[in-house]
């Protein structure tokens, strides 16, 4: 018999995929003798049940009815007892945090004859009333499925009857009317009563809080935060704590370190007179901790010791939602806490430094993700001018965007590709699709623990919230800035999300101060602490990693930006882009030969330039190697477009012109060269192996570099790679041409030049026949870009526009392989690739060039696969530094 309710006093923090974070955590505490009002926790799997089958799952039911007499029986009171009525809380909350994405609903058990007990016992008319208002709105739209709009038109209606500006100031009577109304609306909408029975709300609301799950913005969410669609969420049965019942009642947020910095010490917001969802939703303004310690300070002390409790049992920041009731405390959630990239560096040096946590597992909290955040640029300080406004810098960041009012609006130019800035008062889980289509979200309201924030920082996305001196006017779509400036949709404004601050127009970036510590430049002392913070995970990233990191470079900048990034040697210097500009004239030349002496000709004034390249990337590099690879895109992309060709022909023929003699010799060359599938047509190997003189030409000019080199002093280290072989035979050729070319470099310089010759596995038959090749290959590096390409047999130039986005909806694949090597594919193939490969050859040296080399989740894979290094882009450089090492814990 499956179980399917755990008290919290039966559960614990390892229990996250059954409970749900909020359940197992709400455990945790309840354990560690925290003050939660008691409750208990309905399984994930149940969920899973009920989703599967649309229906209760069996048994369920009588277990919840055993839960909650327990509960009963402890409080002394029954759920809706007419004159102590018990309330509880139905509250959602998945494996993973999805915060507001799914529903709760609170002060189940009132009715129309508890309300009026929990008048009498409270003390307070008032404080009754509202809360069965609240629960007739939250089950009404989320359980009965009315429009939540509607019932916040009736409120703004009987405000504006009664002549009332707040919600404050509605009383009693006003309250027991709206209840009425509601109850009325709730009928008229669905022809249904709302229901009456305390067991039946309660039932039913589990039902929809298990339906939320599949919720439009729960799944958005659920894309965008990469997680599984089938874990389903648990279900809370909690007792209600009131922070409505007066001014010595209320609701806050905190952290125990300060989540956009890391500072140490408690840091939060807090409502006096109100429920939690208010805390949240930024309808009215928060106050800082620091007040609640004046209004409070014997609540505020106890805040603070249980701050401390978590974090030391967490080890790590924690964040709390609390109530105080008539000045009792109640703790009401935590998790560990999301944070800025920023400060998670920071968290991490300082909990190392005050040794609650192991170097290692400093290192293992930070990713290379947050890494690449801090390399952003930021705003040029000296350029931007007076700021339109300032608010709360709630999640880091430099962004330009034009302002949209709404997240449809947001939505829409995203997609048209333009930036947007979304600018709301404050925003809610319906906002969602803006949020993630904006550059930066902006909000007059809330602080640093508000929706915009909590969902900005988790997302990476810029956040500047509570600039309370705008007014913002949603439905006129503009703003108001306090000097008069009015910004109407489609203004382009600059957002500082680390200051704070909101600029006029698009104000010019400037490298980050981690950047320039990367870069080797000093550091301003303003941004000291996480640029050390970096400085020390990378220190301690690169002491326990085993992948060397190369780079990606084909210039002598490149290469040496690189090396100052920590790259170990380039992984793949590609040389196409030596062959454009100017000497393209020479390729052509080479290309259209009409017999050996012209194309030796080309050819001869071509190796002069390549050797020059090398040299300058060989003494960038110098003592470190240089993986060279030979000439590898398709010819006709060094020729002219051939539609362009014929138009230019056709129309001299129109106008009576004899066409350009050389215009008509290229356009039979470039339809001579034609090809349906160039990717897979002449390139690669195939040229060195069609085209005569061409590797020579590009080995002579290595080996003439080394050369240099040697006589300079220096110690180059070129390895020549041959792109695209798919047969052992292919490679052995050019193989024996590369030597016969050194041999002759060696014999007319009197510098004996070895390299070693290799090549790159990015053809299914290359990996499947890896052992052969190896006998041929002095090493292997995984062109994954190709090896992608040719192993799922699309074209990555023509699908990432049209269907890849339906794949990706439709979750044919969680991200595209493109970005993330397919380890199930693309993955098989390198571990077959690898194995083969060195049985043949022991001393086999593997790497990655493609762009999966500085993916954080493909680095960990190639850690596993067994590679020695992995090559990215200069600039990815510090990241998979960061992931190798953190792929070795
Ligand atoms: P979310 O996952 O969206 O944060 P929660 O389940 O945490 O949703 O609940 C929403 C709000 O309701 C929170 O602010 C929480 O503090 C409040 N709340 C939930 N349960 C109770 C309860 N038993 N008593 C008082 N407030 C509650
Ligand atoms: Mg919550
Ligand atoms: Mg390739």
């Amino acid at each position: 018999m499956v179980r399917y309710v755990y008290d919290f006093t039966q559960g614990g923090r390892d229990m996250a995929g059954l409970l749900g974070g909020k359940g197992a955590n709400l455990a945790e505490m309840t354990r560690l003798g925290l003050p939660v009002p008691p409750g208990f926790v309905i399984t994930t799997e149940a969920c899973r049940a009920f989703l599967a089958t649309g229906g209760e799952p069996a048994g369920l039911w009588r277990e919840v009815s055993g839960r909650l007499e327990a509960l009963e029986a402890a409080a002394g009171r029954r759920l809706g007892q007419p004159d102590d009525p018990l309330l509880v809380s139905v509250r959602s909350g998945a494996r993973f945090s999805m915060p507001g994405m799914m529903e709760t609903i609170l002060d189940i058990g009132l009715n129309d004859d508890s309300v009026l007990g929990l008048a009498k016992v409270s003390g307070s008319e008032r404080f009754a009333w509202d809360s069965y208002r609240r629960l007739l709105q939250m089950f009404g739209s989320t359980v009965m499925g009315v429009d939540a709009a509607l019932f916040e038109g009736e409120l703004a209606l009987l405000k504006d009857v009664r002549g009332i500006p707040d919600d404050v100031h509605l009383g009693a009577a006003d309250l027991a009317r709206l209840v009425e109304i509601y109850k009325d609306l709730i009928h008229d909408e669905t022809g249904d009563w709302f229901p009456q029975c305390p067991a039946e709300q309660l039932r039913r609301a589990v039902l929809a809080v298990f339906a939320s799950w599949n919720g439009q913005r729960a799944r958005l969410y659920r894309r965008r935060e990469h997680i599984p669609d089938g874990l389903g969420t648990a279900v809370t049965v909690q007792r209600m704590v009131f922070g409505n019942l007066g001014p010595d009642s209320g609701s806050g947020v905190a952290f125990t370190r300060d989540p956009a910095t890391g500072r140490p010490g408690p840091y939060g917001d807090y409502l006096a007179d109100a429920q939690g969802e208010d805390v949240v939703a930024g309808v009215r303004d928060t106050v800082p901790l620091t007040e609640l310690e004046r209004r409070d300070p014997g609540s505020y002390a106890r805040l603070r010791e249980h701050l401390r409790t978590l974090e030391r049992h967490y080890r790590d920041l924690c964040d709390i939602e609390f109530t105080i009731e008539r000045g009792t405390l109640w703790i009401l959630q935590t998790r560990v806490g999301k944070r800025t990239a920023e400060a998670a560096f920071a968290i991490a040096a300082q909990l190392a430094d005050e040794r609650v946590i192991t170097p290692d597992e400093g290192l293992a909290r930070v990713s290379g993700e947050e890494l690449a955040r801090l390399m952003f640029p930021r705003f040029d300080t000296s350029a931007t001018g007076d700021a339109l406004a300032r608010g709360v810098p709630a999640s880091p960041g430099a962004a330009v965007g034009a302002a949209v009012f709404d997240s449809a609006e947001a939505v829409r130019r995203a997609a048209a590709g333009e930036k947007v800035v979304l600018v709301r008062q404050e925003t809610t889980p319906d906002d969602l699709p803006g949020m993630i289509a904006a550059q930066a979200v902006l909000t007059s309201r809330g602080g640093k623990t508000s929706h915009a924030a909590v969902v900005a920082r988790g997302m990476g996305k810029v956040c500047v919230c509570g600039a309370e001196e705008l007014s913002v006017d949603v439905r006129a779509r503009h703003f108001t800035a306090p000097d008069g400036t009015v910004v109407g949709e489609g203004t382009v404004l600059s957002v500082d999300g680390s200051a704070g601050a909101v600029y006029p127009g698009s104000v010019p970036l400037v490298d980050s101060a981690v950047m320039r510590f990367l870069e080797g430049g000093d550091t301003d002392e303003k941004a000291a602490g996480v640029v050390e913070a970096v400085a020390r995970a990378l220190a301690r990233a690169d002491t326990v990693r085993r992948l060397e990191v190369r780079a990606n470079a084909d210039t002598p900048e490149d290469a040496a930006r690189a090396r100052r990034f920590g790259a170990q040697g380039i992984g793949l210097c590609r040389t196409e882009h030596m062959f454009l500009g100017e000497r393209r004239q020479l390729v052509e030349d080479m290309i259209l030969a009409r017999s050996d002496t012209e194309r030796d000709r080309a050819l001869a004034a071509l190796l002069p330039l390549q050797r020059r390249d090398f040299t300058g990337i060989l003494q960038a590099m110098d003592g470190l190697p240089v993986t060279i690879r030979l000439l590898d895109p398709p010819l006709h992309e060094f020729l002219p477009d051939r539609t362009e060709l014929a138009v230019r022909i056709a129309t001299a023929r129109a106008r009576g012109d004899l066409p350009d003699p050389h215009d008509a010799e290229l356009l039979a060359a470039v339809n001579r060269m034609h090809e349906e599938n160039p990717m897979l047509g002449l390139r690669g190997v195939r040229l060195g192996l069609l085209v005569p003189g061409l590797v020579a030409m590009q080995v002579r000019a290595i080996g003439e570099a080394v050369v240099e080199r040697t006589r300079a002093g220096g110690t180059p280290r070129a390895e020549i790679m041959v792109p695209l072989v798919g047969d052992v035979r292919e490679l052995r050729i050019v193989r024996d041409e590369v030597e016969r070319v050194l041999a002759e470099v060696s014999e007319e310089s009197g510098v004996l030049v070895t390299c070693p010759v290799g090549t790159m596995i990015e053809l299914p038959r290359a990996a499947l026949t890896a052992g052969r090749i190896a006998e041929e290959a002095q090493f292997f590096s995984f062109g994954t870009n190709d090896l992608t390409q040719t192993t799922w047999g699309f074209s990555r130039d023509d699908v990432e526009a049209e269907f890849f986005s339906a794949y990706l909806d439709r979750g044919v694949f969680p991200a595209s392989p493109f970005e993330t090597l397919d380890i199930d594919g693309v993955g098989r193939l390198v571990r077959i690739a690898v194995a083969e490969g060195r049985a043949a050859r022991p001393d086999l040296t593997i790497g990655v060039c493609g762009e999966h080399g500085g993916d954080p989740g493909s680095v960990h894979f190639f850690h596993t696969a067994g590679l020695d290094y992995v090559s990215c882009s200069p600039f990815r450089v510090p990241v998979a530094r960061l992931e190798a090492g953190r792929a070795a814990l």
